[in-house]
């Protein structure tokens, strides 16, 4: 009877649990051994043909699930600014300033390609596209709250080329770890985007199903950051084919609805502490929450983004976009908790896999809110309205002169009602 193979330096050695779907491993992987699939909840997950594995270690050097094989990612960026891209037709469809535009412009005006997200609106998949023209950027344009397919990426970077790549610090973290010490990929420049989360395709697939509903012509653009109400009180909005419109603000669109209880994401999300406290990307970007109380109205409204430079090639790309953008130098503070629960909702995941309809779903889920969370849910609603807005910018000089330990406790007081 033949032994059977010992595969001890592949990445089944532990569960997919902490698998994010990166799909690098498959990339790297020399005999073509791993495959990535949708698991039950609709999250990439990897799978290797052992039949056809050769115990190389190969996956293991690039996988997320063995950080021990990689220097822990920078924490501490050399410089942070907050701003917004000059032009609202730019800034206004972007998710928060538009500093993703401006660098990606920046880079394709200095012979980068620039590879990022995009929705396709046949399939209703989220793939990373190369962009070499400006005007075909619109194509990756705002943040999409589910997994994108990564899985191609080094097939799409010409080795010796010039490029940009944007994704979730899981991505740019296993991207990293491939072209690092490598002379072809000298010249890539990553990008990484502070991640709360993805959503699975079960969840997508039901918005789809919902908005069929609502119009048989189907989508033709789908904005999961819209800021008809605000940059703070962002939304879903739907245009359809035949010019119609949908739109709901992120506490009552089902699917944000869902996306925000951050009770539904992928298992490795709620583990992320290397990928939020830490980056591998030469630069970070997010949204800006918090900065410019005194111009808070304009701002809230239009979004503010914040970038974080880790490294001199950064750097050199951020400072060359800053003809595009208004910006000023701010203090970095660590994001170390937003308080988000660390726990998936398992009746949430189990409903997201029958037949019900999403609305149907986000309100058996909101039935078995406890009051204590139902009313933290009306508040949270309320500090992103206008009204709390204009109260708070009335009371600001008030609020923001309270003793710390004061401010602290409130905080805390509202965390944990
Ligand atoms: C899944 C996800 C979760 C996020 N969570 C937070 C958060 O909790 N707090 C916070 O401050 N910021 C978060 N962000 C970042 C934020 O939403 C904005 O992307 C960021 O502020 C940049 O905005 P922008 O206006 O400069 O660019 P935008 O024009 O909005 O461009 C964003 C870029 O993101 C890329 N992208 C979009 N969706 C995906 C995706 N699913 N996977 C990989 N790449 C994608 C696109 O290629 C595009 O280039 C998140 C982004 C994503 C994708
Ligand atoms: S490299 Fe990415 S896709 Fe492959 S097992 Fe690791 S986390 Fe999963
Ligand atoms: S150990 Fe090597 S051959 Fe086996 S799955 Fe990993 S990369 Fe492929
Ligand atoms: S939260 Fe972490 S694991 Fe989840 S998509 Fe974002 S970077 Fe990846």
């Amino acid at each position: 009877m033949r032994n059977k193979k010992i595969l001890d330096k592949s990445i089944n050695v532990k569960s997919d649990h902490s698998c994010v779907g990166c799909g690098v491993c498959q990339a790297v992987c020399p005999a073509g051994a791993i495959s990535l699939g949708l698991d039950k909840d609709g999250f990439y997950k990897a799978h290797v043909d052992e039949s056809k594995c050769m115990n190389c270690g190969r996956c293991q050097e690039v996988c997320s699930k063995f950080p021990e094989k990689f220097p822990p990612p920078r924490e501490i960026p050399k410089k942070s600014y907050v701003g917004y891209y000059r032009t609202e037709e730019i800034r206004w469809p972007s998710s928060s300033g538009g500093f993703a535009t401006a660098l990606a412009e920046t880079a394709i005006e200095n012979g980068y390609r620039v590879i990022g997200a995009e929705l396709d609106y046949k399939t209703f998949k989220l793939e990373h596209v190369v962009i070499d023209k400006k005007e075909n950027l619109s194509r990756i344009r705002g943040s999409k709250y589910f997994q994108s397919r990564f899985q191609d990426i080094l097939s799409r970077i010409n080795k010796n080329g010039k490029y940009v790549v944007i994704g979730t610090p899981c991505q740019i973290g296993a991207l990293r770890k491939v072209i690092t010490g490598k002379k072809e990929y000298e010249d890539v420049i990553l990008v990484d985007l502070y991640c709360a989360g993805v959503l699975g395709r079960n969840a997508v697939d039901k918005f789809v199903d919902y908005m069929k509903e609502i119009n048989k012509s189907g989508i033709k653009i789908m904005n999961m950051r819209d800021k008809t109400s605000s940059w703070l009180l962002w939304g879903m909005k739907v245009i359809f084919k035949d010019g119609k419109q949908y739109y709901r603000n992120k506490y009552v669109d089902p699917l944000l609805y869902v996306f925000r209880t951050r009770q539904a994401l992928q298992d490795a999300c709620l583990e992320c502490d290397t990928y939020k406290n830490g980056s591998y990307a030469d630069l970070r970007l997010r949204d800006a929450w918090g900065f410019d109380p005194k111009k808070i109205n304009e701002d809230f409204k239009k979004g503010l983004s914040q970038v974080l430079v880790y490294t001199d090639k950064g750097e050199e790309l951020f400072s060359k976009a800053k003809n595009k953008i208004f910006c000023r130098e701010v203090e970095f503070l660590a994001v170390k908790d937003f308080g988000y629960p660390r726990k998936r909702n398992y009746q949430l995941l189990e409903l997201l896999r029958t037949n019900s309809g999403l609305v149907s779903i986000v309100n058996i889920y909101k039935r078995s809110l406890s009051i204590r969370d139902k009313f933290r849910h009306k508040l949270s609603y309320f500090c992103a309205t206008d009204f709390y807005i204009s109260f708070f910018k009335r009371f600001e000089k008030v609020l923001l002169a309270l003793p710390k330990p004061v401010k602290k406790f409130l905080k805390k007081l509202l965390r944990e009602w």
